[in-house]
């Protein structure tokens, strides 16, 4: 067998790559995974500290069924790895009572049976005290809810697939590929693989290959900051949850305090949107801070001390802000999973295993219809 001939090559290994490469070794396949940059770097998406898993999903019901899946999923790989990824913590979602986030919380626990708690202004000031959102908004805190360890995570599945048999090769872009009915080709900047499946993860580099089917991809620039708090105490995970709130100046998101950095806080969205990558500035500009500072001073305003650290990472929207998870149209041997649009990674080791089933057969049983790439029509 040559060394570059393989079952299966991933382009791309963040968040989605590095769990299809997982699943694939897992079942025996040969796997070549190819990242451009270095392991675990900060250019993508998959960076930052933590993210939110919740299961009451407010982007629609039907992610209910793989964010349950995907908390199995993660647990799981924290006992092959001997590694802890997923700790649980409640989220509470915060909005006017006809915000359409507080609505969609509801409607998915609603459907699928979730248990949820709804707070009055008056029980979420109580229950809560950090928090000072006036007499028109409302809480939605569920208990089925947590957040990942973003690097880790990452590495944990490079490091089972590698356990697994998997070739996993960084600093090695790919600038070309092909497909035939038998196989697919893969050029990188300094070789040529062949493999009978291809995987396409490359996350916010994805435009460029979705835009000829129609699917029109833009990158967001993300700046994540932690703040030292008045007392830390109150912030603790025992006694402070995962928020996200919308609000007029937008939608924010934060953490309890985990570590010395403070309080991790972000907007969600409300950033420019660009074409590509390159076009992203990766330097922290004054509006930055100043944009969370406000959302801060007015509803919490007990987080006012130092900018602690920061970071800048990268959304990849589609237009209607739910993912692309299918086969490429014109190639069955090809699978592709992009545009995360800033709620993926949770969701990343069963995106693995519905980028292995599409591999492996063509198909999952797991329901990703509304992931398909037809729904935004081919324009050429
Ligand atoms: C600030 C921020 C907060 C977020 N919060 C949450 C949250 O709380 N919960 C949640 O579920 N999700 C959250 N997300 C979204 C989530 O992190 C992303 O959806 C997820 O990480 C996307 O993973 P990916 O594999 O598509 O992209 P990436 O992890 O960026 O991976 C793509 C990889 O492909 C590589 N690549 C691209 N082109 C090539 C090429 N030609 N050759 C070789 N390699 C290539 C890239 O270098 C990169 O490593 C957040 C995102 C950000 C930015």
């Amino acid at each position: 067998m040559s060394p570059h001939i393989f079952d299966a090559i991933v382009i791309g290994v963040g968040g989605m790559g590095s769990a299809a490469a997982c699943e694939l070794a897992r079942r025996g396949r040969r796997v070549l995974a190819l990242e451009q940059f270095a392991l675990g770097h900060d250019r993508g998406s998959s960076h930052g500290h933590t993210r939110i898993i919740r299961k009451a999903y407010y982007e629609h019901p039907d992610y209910v069924p793989l964010v349950c899946r995907a908390f199995e999923r993660w647990y799981d790989l924290e006992q092959r790895q001997g590694v802890h990824l997923l700790t649980e913590c409640p989220c509470l979602s915060i909005g006017r009572t006809d915000s359409s986030m507080i609505t969609g919380v509801r409607a998915s626990a609603a459907q699928h049976h979730l248990p949820v708690e709804a707070l009055s202004a008056a029980e979420l000031q109580q229950r809560f005290p950090p928090f000072c959102f006036d007499d028109g908004y409302v809480g939605v805190l569920e208990r089925s809810a947590g957040f990942l360890y973003v690097e880790d995570c990452v590495q944990a599945h490079i490091c089972e697939a590698v356990r697994l048999g998997a070739t996993i090769q960084d600093m090695e872009p790919v600038v070309s590929w092909q497909a035939n009915e038998r196989e697919a080709t893969v050029q990188t900047t300094t070789d040529r693989y062949t493999a009978a499946r291809l995987i396409i993860t490359a996350g916010p580099w994805a435009g460029q290959l979705l835009a000829q089917q129609g699917v029109f991809l833009r990158v967001m620039r993300q700046v994540v900051q932690w703040f030292g708090t008045r007392d830390d105490r109150l912030f603790r995970r025992d006694v402070f949850p995962l928020y996200i709130a919308d609000t007029p100046q937008g939608h924010f998101y934060g953490f309890p305090v985990l570590n010395s950095n403070g309080a991790k806080v972000a907007q969600h969205y409300g950033a420019p949107e660009w074409r590509h990558p390159s076009e992203i500035d990766r330097a922290v500009q004054p509006q930055d801070e100043e944009t969370i500072r406000s959302f801060l001073r007015r509803y919490l305003p007990l987080i006012d001390g130092p900018c602690r650290r920061v970071s800048v990472c990268v959304y990849t929207l589609t237009p209607d802000r739910h993912f692309v998870i299918d086969l490429h149209p014109d190639h069955a041997n090809v699978a592709l999973a992009a545009g995360f649009s800033g709620h993926g990674f949770k969701f990343a080791p069963v995106v693995g295993e519905i980028l292995a089933d599409l591999a492996d057969h063509g198909r999952t049983e797991l329901p990703i219809r509304m992931f398909s790439i037809q729904r935004f029509g081919r324009t050429s």
